[in-house]
C-alpha cells in the first residue's frame, strides 16, 4: 500500500499570498474604477540591465553553433562564473573564499530548502520570527519538527527567536542551543540589518557550541551602511561554522531567469565529515547545473558595465524605499527597515491586527501590502511594504497613505 510523507500533512498551508490575491480580486470586482497599487509582493519590476541582455543574446547565438554549443553544465557551475563570484563577492571584500567552495544553482529558494538534507533528522533548528517561510516548511517536510500548534501559530520542536521592536528586530541567543541556525540579513520581511560586531557574536556562538549557521544574504546588494557586512565570511571564524546562500534575483532582476549559489567552506566539519563534500555529493546527484546562457548572464553581473547598471537599478528601488520610509514616518507611523533592504516594516496603527490593517489600506487607499502575521506569530501587528514597485506608483501610494 502506498503511503504518503505524513510530514507534509503537518503544514497548515500557506494561505498568505492566495488570501491576498483573493481579497484584491474581490475588491477590484466590486470597485472596477479603483486604481489599486501593489506594494505587496517581493518581486522586482525593472527589466534586465543591458549588459545582461547582451550576454544572453551572445550566449544564445553560441548555442546555435556546433563549435560553441554547450550541453550539460558542470554540476557545480562553470569556472568562469565561480571565479567571478569568488573574486568580486569575496576576495575583493577581504573574505577568504575560493572558487571551488562555490556551488552554482538555480536560486536561493531551492538552496535554502535543500541544504537541510545534508543534516541528520535529530538536529534542532532555530529561526527568526517573523521569517521567510521556506526554512521552516522544508524542515517540516523532512520530519525535523513536531506538529503545528494552532494556539501558538507555530511548530513544536523548533526554536523561534522573536524579532520585535523591543530588540530592534534582531534575534537574541536562545536559551536552548540549536544545531542549525537560519539567519537572513538584510532581512525579509523586516528590512532590518545586522552590524559586523553583532554578526561576529553569532559566529563566535556557533563555533563555541558546534552549531552551523545557514546565512541567507539574498539582499546583500541593498546594504548602504558601512558597518553592515555583505557576507558572513567578513567575520573571523565563519569558515568553520557558516554556509552562505546568495541569489541573483534581487540584485540583478533574475527572479524569472533563475540563478544563485551556495558557499560551503572546506573548513566546515561536523560529525567528523566535511560538509563541502556532502553538499557536492547532493548537488551532483540531484542537480544537473544552471543553464550555460544563464551563467553567462550571471558573469555579466560582474562586468564593469553590469556593475554600473545594477548599481543604478538597486538605487532606483532604494529611492522608493527612502520615500516610503520618510512618507510613513512623517504621517506618524512607526517604521523600520528600508535603509539596507528593499522592505519597510511598519507597526499597524490603533492596535489593528495585520489583516485588519490590510483591509483598511485596501479599502481606504487602494494599496496592497503584506500582513506581518503571515511571516510568523511575532509579525502580528506589523505590515510589510516593498520598494520593488515603479517610482510613479510608489509616490502615488505614499500620497494616499498620508491623506488617510
Ligand atoms: C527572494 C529571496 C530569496 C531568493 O530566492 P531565489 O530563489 O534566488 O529567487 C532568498 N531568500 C529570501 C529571504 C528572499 O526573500
Amino acid at each position: 500500500m502506498v503511503t504518503v510523507n505524513h510530514n507534509y500533512l503537518k503544514l497548515p498551508g500557506s494561505y498568505l499570498f492566495s488570501t491576498i490575491g483573493k481579497k484584491v480580486k474581490a475588491y477590484k470586482e466590486a470597485n472596477p474604477q479603483a486604481n489599486v497599487i501593489s506594494l505587496g509582493i517581493g518581486d522586482v519590476t525593472q527589466p534586465l540591465a543591458p549588459a545582461i541582455i547582451e550576454a544572453l543574446h551572445k550566449s544564445v547565438d553560441e548555442m546555435g553553433d556546433a563549435a560553441t554549443f554547450h550541453g550539460y553544465a558542470p554540476d557545480l557551475g562553470y569556472e568562469f562564473l565561480r571565479s567571478a563570484i569568488a573574486k568580486n563577492d569575496y576576495k575583493d571584500r577581504g573574505c577568504d573564499i575560493e572558487a571551488d567552495e562555490i556551488f552554482v544553482s538555480d536560486g536561493a529558494k531551492s538552496d535554502s530548502g535543500n541544504i537541510q538534507e545534508i543534516f541528520g533528522l535529530d538536529n534542532k533548528i532555530a529561526v527568526c520570527d517573523p521569517v521567510y517561510p521556506v526554512y521552516v516548511d522544508t524542515n517540516v517536510m523532512a520530519g525535523r519538527t513536531g506538529e503545528y500548534n494552532k494556539e501558538r501559530g507555530n511548530f513544536d520542536n523548533v526554536i523561534y527567536m522573536p524579532c520585535t521592536a523591543s530588540n530592534g528586530f534582531l534575534p537574541e541567543f536562545p536559551e536552548e542551543v540549536p544545531d542549525l541556525i537560519y539567519l537572513c540579513f538584510p532581512n525579509n520581511p523586516t528590512g532590518g540589518a545586522i552590524t559586523k560586531p553583532q554578526l561576529q557574536e553569532w559566529v563566535d556562538y556557533a563555533n563555541k557550541n558546534g552549531s552551523v549557521i545557514i546565512y541567507d544574504a539574498a539582499y546583500e546588494a541593498y546594504i548602504s551602511e558601512e558597518d553592515v557586512p555583505h557576507s558572513i565570511y567578513e567575520c573571523e571564524g565563519a569558515r568553520s561554522c557558516a554556509i552562505e546562500l546568495r541569489s541573483f534575483s534581487k540584485n540583478a532582476g533574475f527572479t524569472g531567469v533563475r540563478l544563485g549559489f551556495t558557499v560551503v567552506p572546506k573548513d566546515l566539519v561536523r560529525d567528523g565529515v566535511d560538509l563541502h563534500s556532502l553538499w557536492a555529493r547532493r548537488h551532483g546527484t540531484k542537480f544537473n547545473g544552471a543553464p550555460y546562457i544563464v551563467q553567462r548572464a550571471g558573469e555579466a553581473v560582474y562586468s564593469p558595465e553590469g556593475k554600473a547598471q545594477l548599481k543604478e537599478q538597486v538605487g532606483y528601488y532604494m529611492s522608493n524605499a527612502k520615500a516610503i520610509y520618510e512618507g510613513l514616518a512623517s504621517a506618524g507611523y512607526s517604521v523600520s527597515g528600508g535603509v539596507n533592504a528593499p522592505y519597510i516594516w511598519l507597526k499597524t496603527p490603533d492596535k489593528m491586527t495585520s489583516w485588519e490593517f490590510f483591509d483598511y489600506l485596501l479599502e481606504k487607499a487602494n494599496i496592497v501590502g503584506t500582513p506581518g502575521s503571515g511571516f510568523g506569530a511575532h509579525g502580528e501587528g506589523f505590515f510589510r511594504l516593498t520598494a520593488f514597485g515603479t517610482q510613479e506608483n510608489t509616490l502615488e501610494a505614499i500620497e494616499r497613505i498620508k491623506n488617510l
